[in-house]
């Protein structure tokens, strides 16, 4: 079996008997590596609980000497390091906010030189993945060997069932991208709902992650911040023992087969693709030859609408077949586009 790595704890440090019930709850499910806590908490309004700051240190390094679990603090900038490090804390993690500043990204990367650091580097707010790999390279820079990388979804123009928008797609990409990597989820921030917390982690652990940070707090509906997403501690030792952990990689002659079917799969869509453009670039000669528009929007409301019709009875969800196709329709558009502008 590969190892997982799991994290657990609250959005944020409220109190001490807060942070303690957490903890010793937490410990006694033994499904916790590591423990988290934001002790300063970076707040979308200025007017909400922005954590228990420096004053929560001393309870942290009480679960990590108490409790023999180590803890995990969120870094964003060089101060929280220098004042964590004080402590004895040598496991920080970048939150997403900080990861879209490179200039930030800097400077706490410069303030961990010398120090003997965990990094976990939550994915930048937006999907913009260059962004992402720019931190990691920063840490690198400044000597951080031990990186993990924390997916927790994107804020993104369309809006759906969760938080932020898993874009399952693109952890495969990172993932094959950076193989050396271990890949993390935190199911809580893309779920933003407790009741879909489980299904986002099974989901990671389906797709060949190694570990989950997951948000849990004592009373989640009192809590201070994120009290929507946070489980209980039962809550989450129940799904710890209900996770389906997938076998390390390796060959699987079953899985083998089901991967050789999805191989001739894609083969077969591809080409498909390949003659419905050579299609569409027929029917933009002919609109050219009758001075035609390109773009009729009656003819496309009629093209998407039967397609969302029938996704139900193919058993796929609309919004993927609409997605599929105005990305279809999309690279059509373009393709008639350059045969219109003598390019094709
Ligand atoms: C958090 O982990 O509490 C947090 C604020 O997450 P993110 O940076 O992913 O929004
Ligand atoms: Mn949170």
């Amino acid at each position: 079996m590969k190892e997982y790595l799991w994290i657990a704890g609250p959005c944020a440090a409220e109190s001490e008997s807060q942070i303690w019930e957490t903890a010793v709850a937490l410990k006694a499910t033994g499904k916790v590596s590591l423990f988290r806590c934001g002790i300063w908490k970076a707040r979308t309004m200025p007017e909400t609980f922005a954590g228990m700051g420096e004053a929560a240190l001393p309870v942290l390094k009480k679960v990590e000497d108490e409790l023999q679990l180590p803890v995990c603090v969120e870094a964003a900038s060089a101060r929280h390091i220098e004042e964590a490090a004080v402590y004895g804390i040598s496991h920080f993690w970048i939150g997403a906010r900080t990861t879209v500043n490179p200039f930030q990204v800097q400077e706490i990367a410069e303030a961990s030189k010398g120090l003997d650091l965990d990094v976990m580097i939550k994915n930048p707010i937006a999907p913009d993945i260059k962004l992402w790999e720019g931190a990691f390279e920063r840490f690198r820079h400044a000597g951080i060997r031990r990186l993990k990388a924390v997916y927790r979804g994107f804020s993104t123009a369309s809006s759906g069932v969760y938080r932020n928008q898993p874009l399952w797609n693109l952890a495969i990409e990172w993932k094959r991208q950076h193989p050396e990597l271990p890949l993390l989820c935190d199911p809580s921030h893309i779920a933003g709902n407790r009741e879909w917390v489980k299904e986002v982690a099974q989901k990671a652990l389906f797709l060949d992650f190694d570990g989950l940070m997951v948000e849990v707090h004592p009373h989640p509906e009192n809590a201070l911040s994120d009290a929507r997403q946070q489980l209980l501690p039962s809550e989450y030792g129940q799904m710890m023992d209900s996770l389906r952990l997938t076998a390390a990689s390796g060959t699987d002659a079953v899985l083998e087969k089901y991967r050789s079917l999805i191989d001739t799969l894609d083969r077969e869509w591809l080409e498909i693709l390949s003659r419905r453009m050579e299609i569409c670039r027929d029917i933009a000669r002919y609109k050219q030859e009758k001075h035609l528009s390109l773009y009729q929007m009656q003819r496309w409301n009629q093209v998407l609408s039967e397609a969302i019709r029938r996704a139900e009875d193919l058993h796929l969800d609309p919004h993927y077949v609409e997605s599929v196709m105005q990305l279809v329709h999309e690279a059509s558009l373009e393709e008639q586009q350059r045969i219109l502008d003598g390019k094709g």
